[in-house]
Formats: C-alpha cells, sequence, structure tokens
C-alpha cells in the first residue's frame, strides 16, 4: 500500500504544512512566551469562509456572496457545541479566526461565536485571540467593536502599501486605506501582525524596500511576509498564461526575501519562522503552537483538525457545510498519520523555524532508524552548506534559508 505521503505527493504536503503555517494554525515553545503558557494547551481555529471580492492570486476557501453568512454562523456555533469533547486537552490557550474575511463578522455574529465558545469550553486565562482583518474593514467603529469583544490580536491583511501591486492583485483596499488602518489600529491594540507581500511582478527592490520601511515606521510588532505564488485555476495564473500579467520572477522574489531578513532583523525583528517575523514577546502563539505539534480544533468549512494522530478537514463548500451541519452531521474527511507523515511534518515544519530539528526529539518521537536516515540524508545538505549543526540541533544556514522547503522534501522518509 502506497503512504499517505506518496499518495498526496511530496509538493502537496509542502503545500498543506505551508497552508497550515500560513492559515495560522498551530505553532513552538520558545522562551518569548511566558513559561507553561503552551503546555498542554490546545487552540481552536475558526474559519470565515467569506470575502468582499477575489484576489487574483487566491486559492483559500471562500465565497463572495454574503447571503448565508448569518446561517453559516448559526451553523458554526453548532459545529463549535456537536465537537466540544474531541479535544483531549483540557483548555484552549489560542483562538483564531481566519479566513476567508473574519472582519466582515458583524457584533452580534462575534458575540453569537464566543457565547458558544466560553458555554462549551475550557479557555485559558489571557488565551490569545486573534482575528484577520483587511484594511478597508477597519473603521473606527469596527476596531471599538473588536475592542469590546475578546479580541486582543489583529492580523491585518495589507499585502502592500502601493496602488499599482494592490490593484495587480484585485484586493478591496487602496493604499490610503492600508496605512490609515494600522494607524488607527494602533490606538485599540497593541498586538498587531501585517501581512506583506514580496515578489508580485513589476515591484522594484526600491517598492519592496519602501514596505519595509514603511512598516517599520508604523511601528508593527509582528509581521508575515509571503513570496507571491501562481496557484492553479486562479486568476493569476490566467493572467500570466494570456500575458496580461509578467510572469512571477524567482530571483526577484529571492532578493526581496534578503533584503526582507536583513531589515528587520537589524531593526529587533526575529526571524522565528520562514515567513514570520516578531519583536520579543510578539510571536504568534497560535503558530508556534502548530509548529510544536499541538492539538487544536478547526471549526468551519475548509478549517482542519488535528489531534496528534490524525488530520481532518471540513468541506470546502458552504452550502453543503450548512446542509450537513443542519442534520447534525459534520462533513469531514480524516487522514490518520503514519509514522512517517508525522517524521516528515515534524522535519518540514521544524526546519522553517529558528527551533530546528533537535536530534534527541527525532530518537524520542520516531525511533533510531528515523533519526540514522535523517543523519544520513543530511550529510550532503551539510557539505553544500544547506544544513547545519550545533549542538544535536540542525538549522537551515542563511544560504539554504530559501530553499527551506525543498531541502526539508530532501529529508522526507517516503516507504
Ligand atoms: S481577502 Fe484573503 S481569503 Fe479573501 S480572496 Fe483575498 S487573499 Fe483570499
Amino acid at each position: 500500500m502506497k503512504s499517505p505521503v506518496q499518495k498526496k505527493g511530496v509538493y502537496k504536503l509542502i503545500k498543506e504544512i505551508k497552508i497550515l503555517s500560513e492559515k495560522s494554525l498551530y505553532g513552538i515553545a520558545d522562551n518569548s512566551f511566558p513559561s507553561g503558557r503552551l503546555g498542554g494547551a490546545a487552540g481552536l481555529y475558526i474559519h470565515i469562509p467569506f470575502c468582499k471580492q477575489a484576489c487574483h492570486y487566491c486559492d483559500f476557501h471562500f465565497s463572495t456572496s454574503l447571503k448565508k453568512k448569518g446561517k453559516l454562523v448559526e451553523m458554526l456555533c453548532k459545529e463549535l457545541v456537536l465537537r466540544k469533547n474531541e479535544l483531549s486537552s483540557p483548555q484552549i490557550q489560542t483562538i483564531y479566526f481566519g479566513g476567508g474575511t473574519p472582519s466582515l463578522l458583524e457584533a452580534e455574529e462575534l458575540q453569537q461565536i464566543f457565547e458558544t465558545i466560553y458555554t462549551n469550553y475550557k479557555i485559558a486565562e489571557n488565551p490569545e485571540i486573534t482575528l484577520e482583518a483587511n484594511p478597508d474593514d477597519l473603521t473606527e467603529e469596527k476596531l471599538k467593536m473588536l475592542k469590546d469583544s475578546n479580541i486582543n490580536r489583529l492580523s491585518i491583511g495589507v499585502q502592500s502599501f502601493f496602488e499599482e501591486d494592490l490593484k495587480l492583485m484585485n484586493r478591496a483596499h487602496n493604499a490610503e486605506e492600508a496605512l490609515k488602518s494600522i494607524k488607527l489600529a494602533k490606538s485599540y491594540f497593541d498586538n498587531i501582525s501585517i501581512d506583506l507581500i514580496y515578489g508580485i511582478p513589476g515591484m522594484s527592490v526600491e517598492r519592496w524596500q519602501r514596505n519595509i520601511e514603511i512598516s517599520l515606521e508604523l511601528g508593527v510588532p509582528h509581521i508575515s511576509s509571503y513570496a507571491l505564488t501562481v496557484e492553479p485555476n486562479t486568476a493569476l495564473q490566467k493572467f500570466i498564461e494570456r500575458g496580461k500579467i509578467k510572469p512571477v520572477d524567482d530571483e526577484a522574489a529571492k532578493l526581496h526575501f534578503e533584503i526582507l531578513v536583513e531589515t528587520l532583523t537589524k531593526n529587533g525583528f526575529e526571524h522565528y519562522e520562514f515567513s514570520n517575523f516578531g519583536k520579543p514577546g510578539y510571536f504568534s502563539e497560535n503558530n508556534t503552537a502548530y509548529w510544536l505539534g499541538k492539538p487544536y480544533l478547526g471549526i468551519g468549512p475548509a478549517a482542519h483538525s488535528y489531534d496528534g494522530n490524525s488530520r481532518k478537514w471540513n468541506i470546502s463548500n458552504n452550502p453543503l457545510y450548512i446542509k450537513a451541519l443542519e442534520n447534525d452531521k459534520i462533513p469531514q474527511e480524516t487522514e490518520v498519520l503514519s509514522l512517517s507523515d508525522k517524521y516528515n511534518e515534524y522535519v518540514m515544519t521544524r526546519l522553517r523555524t529558528k527551533f530546528g530539528v533537535e536530534l534527541a526529539e527525532v530518537s524520542e518521537k520516531f525511533g533510531e532508524d528515523y533519526k540514522a536516515h535523517f543523519l544520513e540524508l543530511a550529510k550532503p545538505l551539510q557539505k553544500e552548506d544547506l544544513l547545519q549543526e550545533k549542538n544535536g540541533v540542525f538549522h537551515i544556514t542563511s544560504k539554504g534559508k530559501f530553499l527551506s522547503d525543498g531541502i526539508a522534501a530532501d529529508l522526507f522518509f517516503l516507504d
């Protein structure tokens, strides 16, 4: 029988892990958290599958028709109740509203979800509660509403401070709104992260540098930054095929990434994961717990869940999701992870972070055969100066940083 890795293909596994990281499902213990905050804790991810308009590059699950938003929120609450005993961990340490565009939620809808969560789950003291927001939604009124709810961290989808880039990507906000939303958000929230995209066709080095400088001037304590990727069946792919948009230039993206790492680390940010940079005390607890392999429950269409042994994913279709929940059914599929799946995910997520692959942990979690496999395949990568070892912990070198996913795939165990 083929292993799940072979069935899915290495590329798909890499993509899945990246999506889980980027959509902030869970993450790694480290000294920028108060000790013990992540021990034994679990997370809750709520997917809000609605957007005002479709960004040209996006292949996440969302609908631009908001007609069923109220009904869907009702069904999210039902799913929360039906699955309340699924997590074995005693308490929820982080709650993450991702999407889609969670900032489209109205006060009553958010309140309805929080009431259901607090009635049915044990929530830790001082949980991290993040909401992804788009700049055009962040009016003074919306920010007040979010501040009055339980939200204590905002992740703002800025992507760029330049009109040309925003138009090319078909973002719903303009450059002025990008700036204004952060300035306004700062008077309500201290814990703010922004997303920036590099490697956009036509984006000069100067424009990218200016994007980073503006972010620094605005004083945000956390930045997540991703290379623009051309996903199959997106508008971006079609425009590039028809010659309407220039293809993505990998060399330009690599240069943008190097500038990003250099500038942010010089300015007090720690590069704690391939796409994530935080000032001390501002790392995302939610993502960190994911990289640590903590369990999480994903609620809503397209949401993934993980219990330490299996991964589940809900159907990516709003009407079918609603229909199933109306009949008290959770429309989901399950994949039980083999030992090699878990090892591959461990290697991939750890090499993307500053925490690295710990040899002792590889032996303890996966056994001596996996340790020997890792050491054997690591040798040529060490020779090429792509991987380095210090005190039994392997990290990607600066030379290998932009290639981390490929390096991790070279170390995978394919049965
Ligand atoms: S707002 Fe986010 S989820 Fe919605 S289409 Fe744009 S990138 Fe995709």
